[in-house]
């Protein structure tokens, strides 16, 4: 008789622990997520012109960073506001990766976005809006490109984990998570970082699991603190927003890192990654 009762079993199968007790690699490229080393995301919120994201591109570079964020097509609360550069952003994108040699990470917002992010980028986001997407999930699953899956502003634990499930099911088990604060009744911050996300995912799966404490806090000044909490948590990596002049920001300023404060933040993880036998 088998230990555990039908209705006790996880709802989910390819991304539990139960169908794969070993912690899973994650490979962009020559980029691990889930190994010894945290891997670092950077990169601003939205791609504006060639100059800003060379700009932070080569800051990201330079600090060591492996992968390069920006977005393309954005989803904006409201339709007035910047929604990005769509396919030049994506040739922006691609030229900092053919000239400094990082990986990029860029939104996918539908099913004709999609092919053009899989085609140009090296990982493909989903955001915390589109986490339940179904139809999206499904394509994203035929990719079979590396995909960073965001939780959903109001998304249990297990939603996301069934939202993954959708992906894998689909043939695609390249999959990263990544919690960026869920919406609580605190307002002083943009979203509620839910730090013990991470060891309850680690515990239920064996997908990598970043940490975005940009969109979390909302505030550049709580990002430094929140992302050594995440890797101190026990995190695979971080997304932050980076930018070069974050009063000029089309998208997210506030919560935008300057390029010194970026380079601080890096310093400041060595310790803590160290710490919990990790390095930067
Ligand atoms: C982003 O990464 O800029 C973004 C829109 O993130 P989220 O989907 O987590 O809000
Ligand atoms: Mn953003």
């Amino acid at each position: 008789m088998s230990s555990v009762a039908p209705s006790e079993r996880r709802p989910y199968k390819l991304v539990s622990r139960e169908f794969h007790p070993d912690d899973s690699i994650i490979r962009v490229g020559s980029v691990e997520f889930g190994g010894p080393r945290v891997v670092v995301i950077a990169g601003p919120c939205a791609v504006e012109s060639q100059t800003q994201l060379l700009q932070v591109a080569s800051s990201v570079h330079e600090v060591g960073g492996l992968v390069l964020r920006g977005g393309a097509y954005k989803p904006r609360t409201s339709p007035y506001s910047f929604q990005g550069l769509g396919m030049e952003g994506l040739r922006i994108l691609h030229q900092a990766r053919q000239q400094l040699g990082l990986m990029v990470v860029t939104e996918a917002v539908d099913q004709e976005s999609l092919q053009l992010v899989a085609e140009w980028a090296d990982m493909v986001q989903i955001g915390a809006r589109n986490m339940q997407n179904f139809s999206l999930l499904k394509a994203v699953g035929s990719t079979k490109k590396p995909v960073l899956l965001k939780r959903g502003v109001a998304a249990t634990i297990d939603e996301w984990l069934m939202a993954a499930e959708y992906i894998a099911a689909h043939g695609n088990p390249h999959i990263v998570l990544c919690e960026r604060g869920i919406r609580t009744y605190e307002g002083k911050t943009r979203n509620t970082l839910d730090l013990s996300a991470i060891p309850v995912v680690k515990q239920l799966s064996h997908l990598p699991i970043i940490v975005d404490p940009s969109h979390a806090t909302g505030h550049w000044s709580w990002v430094a603190p929140m992302a050594r909490a995440g890797i101190a948590a026990g995190a695979d990596g971080l997304i932050v927003e980076v930018h070069p002049n974050p009063q000029e920001a089309l998208s997210d300023g506030p919560q935008s890192l300057t390029l010194p404060h970026f380079r601080e933040l890096i310093e400041s993880l060595k310790a803590v990654a160290h710490a919990v036998g990790r390095q930067v």
